[in-house]
Parts: C-alpha cells; sequence; structure tokens
C-alpha cells in the first residue's frame, strides 16, 4: 500500500519532474486536475505570445506572413511524431467540431456512400456534426450503443457496418472513461467493409502514443489545448493519410486551402496536399501558444510522457481503492492500465457537490452529468503526491459531509 512517503518518493525518482517548472505554477497548493480539459500555461507559450504580438505583429506587420503562413504546416509536423504521423500528414486549423466536419464530409463524399456510424458514448459536438454531415448526404447517422466505460468495441461497431456505411467515426480515447479504443482493430474493421474511419483524438494526444501511420489510419483530428497545453480556444489539428490527401474535398474552399491562394484566380483549385484541408486566416497568436505547448510534449518524450501517466492513475486507483471505494464511490474508468489514458472518472450520486467542496479546498476536478468525478493526469506537472492528496481530500470531505454545504448543479455553469 502507497503511504504519501512513498508517493513522495516517487516524485524524487520521477524522469520528467523537471518539466513541472516548464508550466506557471501561480498557486503552488493547487492540486489541478483538469488537464485533460484546459492545459496548464507554459513559460514558453507566455513568451511565444509576447512575442507573437510585440515583435511579429507590433513590429512585423503584415511582412510577419512570410513566415506566419506556413505555421500551420510546420506546427503539425513538429505534432505528427506524436501522433504516429508523417510529414505533410498533420496541419493546425479551426476547431476540433469544424475539422470535423470537413473530414467526415469529405470522407463520406469519397466513399460514394451515406451512413456513418458512431457510438453513443462520444463528445456530443461529434455526435451532433455526425448527424448533420449523415443528414446533408441523404443518409443516416447510425449510434452503436456501448458500455460507457469500456467504450466501442470492433464487435460492437461490426453488426452496425454494411454497404450503407461510408465512414466511422469515433474517439480513440473516451471523454467519460478515459477508455482507449482499439485503433488497429477498428481501422481494419472498417476497411473491410468498403468505410474510412475518422478518428478523434482530442483525449489522447499528447498523453499516449497513437500509431496512426502504423494502423493505416485514414482520418483524424483533435485538440490542442487538453494535454497538448495549448491554451484556450487554441487551433485544433487535423490528420489525413498522405495518398488520400489529393482524392479528398472538403466542404468549405477558403481561400488558404487554395494552390495559389495570392494568384486571387476566380474558381478554386484546391491544393495537392495537406493544406487544401485549410479554410481562413488562422489565429497566429494562439498558433503560437500551441506550438509551445506542442514542443514541451515532444521534448519530455511521448513514451515518457506515457510511462508516468500510467503510474499516475495506477496511483489513482490504487488509493480509490484503499479509500473511496468504501465511502460508496465507483470507478467509471478501465482498471486494466492498458486501456486507460489519461483521466481516470469516478461515479458517485453526490458527484456535483463534492465537486464543489474540492474545489473550494483547493483541488480542481471537473463533473460530468449526472455523477462523473473526472481526475485528469497531466504528466508533465502532476506529481504522485497531488494524485494522494487528492484523494485524501476526497474522502475526508465525504468523511465529514463537507459537500453537504454545496448546493446541487445548476443549468449553464461550467463544470
Ligand atoms: C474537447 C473535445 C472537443 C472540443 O471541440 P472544439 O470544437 O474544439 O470545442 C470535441 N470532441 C472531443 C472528443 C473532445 O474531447
Amino acid at each position: 500500500m502507497t503511504t504519501r512517503d512513498h508517493a513522495l518518493e516517487l516524485d524524487t525518482q520521477d524522469p520528467l519532474a523537471r518539466f513541472r517548472d516548464e508550466f506557471v505554477v501561480a498557486e503552488p497548493g493547487l492540486l489541478y486536475l483538469d488537464g485533460n480539459s484546459l492545459g496548464r500555461l507554459s513559460h514558453r507559450a507566455a513568451a511565444a505570445a509576447e512575442t507573437a504580438v510585440r515583435r511579429e505583429w507590433g513590429e512585423g506587420l503584415v511582412r510577419s506572413w512570410h513566415e506566419w503562413l506556413h505555421l500551420p504546416a510546420e506546427i503539425g509536423d513538429r505534432l505528427a511524431p506524436l501522433v504516429g504521423a508523417g510529414p505533410g500528414e498533420v496541419m493546425l486549423c479551426d476547431q476540433t467540431s469544424v475539422n470535423l466536419f470537413k473530414l467526415a464530409w469529405a470522407g463520406l463524399r469519397h466513399s460514394g456512400r451515406t451512413a456513418i456510424v458512431g457510438d453513443d458514448s462520444n463528445f456530443p459536438s461529434d455526435r451532433y456534426v455526425l448527424a448533420a454531415v449523415a443528414q446533408a448526404a441523404g443518409g443516416e447517422y447510425r449510434e452503436v450503443a456501448v458500455d460507457p466505460v469500456v467504450g466501442p468495441t470492433a464487435d460492437e461497431l461490426a453488426m452496425a457496418l454494411n454497404d450503407a456505411v461510408g465512414l466511422v467515426s469515433l474517439s480513440l480515447v473516451s471523454f467519460k472513461s478515459g477508455a482507449i479504443a482499439d485503433l488497429r482493430g477498428i481501422t481494419d474493421l472498417a476497411r473491410r467493409h468498403g468505410a474510412l474511419v475518422l478518428w478523434d483524438l482530442s483525449h489522447a494526444a499528447g498523453v499516449l502514443p497513437v500509431g496512426l501511420a502504423e494502423a493505416g489510419a485514414d482520418l483524424a483530428v483533435g485538440c490542442t489545448y487538453k494535454h497538448l497545453n495549448g491554451g484556450p480556444g487554441a487551433p485544433a489539428f487535423l490528420y489525413v493519410r498522405q495518398s488520400l490527401q489529393t482524392e479528398l474535398h472538403q466542404p468549405i474552399p477558403g481561400w488558404f486551402g487554395h494552390d495559389d491562394m495570392f494568384a486571387f484566380d476566380a474558381a478554386f483549385r484546391p491544393a495537392p496536399d495537406i493544406r487544401r484541408f485549410a479554410v481562413g486566416t488562422p489565429p497566429i497568436v494562439s498558433l503560437r501558444c500551441a506550438q509551445a505547448g506542442i514542443e514541451v510534449s515532444a521534448d519530455a518524450g511521448i513514451e515518457a510522457i506515457r510511462a508516468k501517466c500510467t503510474g499516475l492513475t495506477e496511483l489513482l486507483i490504487e488509493r480509490f481503492d484503499a479509500r473511496l471505494a468504501p465511502l460508496g464511490f465507483e470507478l467509471a474508468s478501465p482498471r486494466d492500465p492498458e486501456q486507460r489514458a489519461g483521466h481516470v472518472s469516478l461515479s458517485f450520486g453526490e458527484g456535483y457537490r463534492v465537486v464543489q467542496a474540492m474545489i473550494a479546498r483547493g483541488c480542481v476536478p471537473d463533473f460530468r452529468a449526472p455523477s462523473l468525478i473526472r481526475l485528469g493526469l497531466a504528466p508533465l506537472y502532476n506529481r504522485f503526491v497531488e494524485v494522494f492528496d487528492a484523494v485524501e481530500l476526497m474522502a475526508e470531505i465525504v468523511e465529514r459531509g463537507e459537500h453537504l454545504q454545496f448546493e446541487g448543479p445548476k443549468k449553464g455553469s461550467v463544470t
């Protein structure tokens, strides 16, 4: 059984310990367990934003576009190894929801079919977008009902696949449970049925190695503001397998996707590479912050990040068994570390009030209705002792009934 001293010992042996100093820690006592929702600010991102504003914009003015124009693809190349992609296969642009729309549309049209298969544990924005794309194609969005802890499996999806299905779209890591789906198996399955797969890597990128090319993945999108610490609203990324790029046509032909944007041609002619999936002017300051976040992760190394992450989630589950299970909490994430990414969810009837009490005591997790407390563990800055302390705090709150002083959920609040 791990003691607090042992947790402190794990921190002294942690090869990534020094990466905490890469981040702005404004309140040293704050137990921040929400890096899977909004990653911390890195010193590099703060400096990059300052330079982008004062020097590149302030001094360089429009001349800075010579450099800025290439940033979305350059940063994509820097991110590519973290998700197992090659150069020229990843680009930063737009929001995850927008990129999902663009690639779902492009993939479905390419298939010549009209149905999309997804699952009912996916992130709501993805579900809305996929339904809209299928509807616009005159087809349907079929949702497979899955175990919310385990997430979608190849066997369940196989039953929904037939000749009408041109696209399967899933999250690689469940936003609720942190379960990792079978990238290879599901990609192969869809291919056998003549469908493409569009993966959402939002809760995977930056916290576990993703082997996109190795699995023969077709399409992917994801966030940079979660485990990649890109900052609030930082542009998302998209991935299109090299050999598919010139075959796909996305639905928003903007000038940034034109083969020769400054020719100002009357007709749209898509760029013969990843740039064709861009639309309009990228948000440069946010892009610089995302670049800084990606560089910190790349420097740490995705294998080292994964190894520490597994250690953190293992400790959390051990402490859950010891302290929280006896109080009525239930584990809503996979027990097998191979199946689990960077967050652990605990279900508790009064979860919302427990989260309010935790925040009041300086510990920030998040809450997903109706009863999930999500504890996000960010290997670049979370410490083993923070995991220990967070579980002790939760146990103390419930043992003393502290959460009962807080009100239940209100509509529209950020949790
Ligand atoms: C966080 C997240 C999003 C967010 O999409 P935005 O358009 O960037 O707001 C979408 N999908 C999944 C699976 C997510 O986890």
